[in-house]
């Protein structure tokens, strides 16, 4: 009886250990990025990243080859920029995209009204430029910033960077809401169809080039984008490094009949310092070893250069995690 019992009690302890060591080996780590509008490019910056995370746990498993986590990413759509940064800041999102003017102004807490400062902001690298387009209806006759005197515009969600960067146009120009002739809160996903259907003559947009949203207007219903080069904009790039003059190249969509000159920002990829380095060194490593496959995800990161991505657009800090990478893989 007793050998009875203890075999019995060793076959337990067998099976107890071997079921704690599977649950070691299918542990799970959940990390969310936060991006834009559903078309924009945030969201594939977002899902691509996604990807080639996905890419690099075993088949089999399901989990990082040589460790026992697997990695879960999602990338849901969110209200873009500054919203990001301030759920990456509450430790609801682990990353996010952020226009660089906004990781600037957050980190160095230098525009506490539009965006929380947060000195805890990494950045982890940036992606591609984003322009800033003013896209005007056909027929509005609006041919640069003074003539949008009087017209309906949209001027993005709040979170979004669009927003914040379209207030700060107004600021450098002497403006307010009032210069215009109503203002609107839609977001990227609805103002193409708002422009199309003339409920507003013209829209602010940050985004990369080409970009769907953008397409469903210019190409859909005959919109344009106009040149941005103001005094206003001439000095806002003068003073700013953050800010760069941008080209929307001609043949971008059906109305780009020549080169549009406005000013620009980069989109960058940040985190918190509270997000382990271990996170950020797998989820870096996944997008540099597999850069081809990721510059194919969609035509504004075709020209994307290792180098640069680890310097342009960047103002918060690198993590560490990511340094670990740089280091390991000799771009620093
Ligand atoms: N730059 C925009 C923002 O921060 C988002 C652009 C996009 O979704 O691609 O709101």
């Amino acid at each position: 009886m007793k050998k009875i019992i203890s075999s019995l009690a060793s076959f337990l302890l067998i099976f107890v250990a071997s079921f704690s060591l599977t649950s070691v080996a299918k542990s799970a780590e959940y990390f969310s990025i936060g991006t834009g509008g559903p078309t924009g490019v945030y969201f594939q910056v977002g899902n691509a990243i996604c990807k080639m995370v996905a890419k690099i746990q075993s088949a089999e498993h399901g989990r990082k080859k040589g460790t026992d986590k697997a990695l879960r990413c999602s990338a849901p759509s969110t209200g873009g920029s500054t919203y990001n940064i301030g759920q990456i800041m509450e430790g609801e999102l682990q990353f996010g995209v952020a226009q660089s003017d906004w990781q600037y102004h957050a980190y160095n807490g230098t525009n506490p009204d539009k965006v929380k400062p947060f000195d805890g902001l990494r950045a982890v690298f940036s992606a591609h430029p984003e322009p800033f387009h003013i896209i005007a209806r056909k027929g509005s006759k609006i041919k640069d910033w003074n003539s949008l005197k009087g017209k309906k515009v949209n001027i993005g969600n709040p979170g979004s960077g669009q927003r914040g960067t379209f207030e700060v146009l107004m600021e450098s120009h002497g403006v307010d809401t009032s210069f215009f002739g109503g203002t609107s809160e839609l977001t990227s996903s609805e103002q193409s169809g708002a422009l199309c259907d003339k409920k507003i003559d013209a829209f602010g947009y940050t985004v990369g080039v080409p970009n769907s949203g953008v397409a469903q207007s210019t190409d859909g219903c005959g919109a344009y984008i106009i040149d941005l080069q103001t005094d206003a904009v001439k000095k806002l790039v003068a003073d700013n490094a953050f800010y760069a003059w941008a080209t929307i190249p001609k043949g971008t969509y059906k109305t780009s009949k020549k080169d549009v000159t406005t000013f620009g920002v980069m989109a960058s990829f940040v985190t918190s310092a509270d997000v382990s380095d271990e996170l950020v060194y797998a989820v870096v490593k996944a997008v540099f070893e597999n850069l081809d496959d990721f510059r194919k995800q969609h035509p504004a990161f075709a020209n994307l250069d290792p180098k640069k991505m680890i310097v342009d657009g960047l103002s918060a800090p690198l993590h560490p995690g990511a340094i670990k990478y740089y280091k390991e893989a000799g771009l620093m």
